[in-house]
């Protein structure tokens, strides 16, 4: 249910057979693109997930998070709109996005995931919402 295009992100997949080792395979109708579902084409492991939150929790801007876990942004941001979710309201969370266009938004900042500067991670809602006062 979950699986996307590893490459545009389109929700818009067809089954295409499977690999000679039995892997579901897969191709995007949007940009044609054909890929073999598994691991992280899936979404992201739970090893992942956490190294995100830590990484996130050390203020690394978005892109350099996806460089070194090696994702392709939209994930990222998924996973992102995932963890707001669940953000109790009190913490002050300004979640940018919203539900429908929120994916379509996503993916169009995940192109231009170079020009999403630290800062900006930090303060227009994509930032790690902080549980608690540590240093400043
Ligand atoms: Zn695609």
């Amino acid at each position: 249910m979950n699986r996307s295009c590893c490459n545009c992100g389109s929700v818009n997949m067809v089954k295409n057979g499977r690999t000679y080792y039995g892997k579901a395979r897969g191709k995007c109708k949007d940009c044609l693109r054909q890929f073999v579902f598994e691991g992280q084409n899936q979404g992201l492991s739970q090893e992942q997930k956490r190294l995100i939150e830590l990484l996130l929790l050390e203020r690394i801007s978005l892109e350099g998070i996806c460089r070194v876990l090696d994702i392709p942004a939209y994930h990222l941001y998924r996973y992102m709109d995932e963890l707001y979710g669940e953000v109790p309201q009190d913490l002050n969370a300004q979640v940018a996005c919203n539900s429908e266009s929120s994916l379509g938004a996503m993916s169009a900042k995940a192109m231009s995931c170079g020009a999403l500067s630290a800062s900006k991670a930090t303060s227009n809602g994509y930032g790690w919402p902080r549980t608690g006062k540590a240093g400043k």
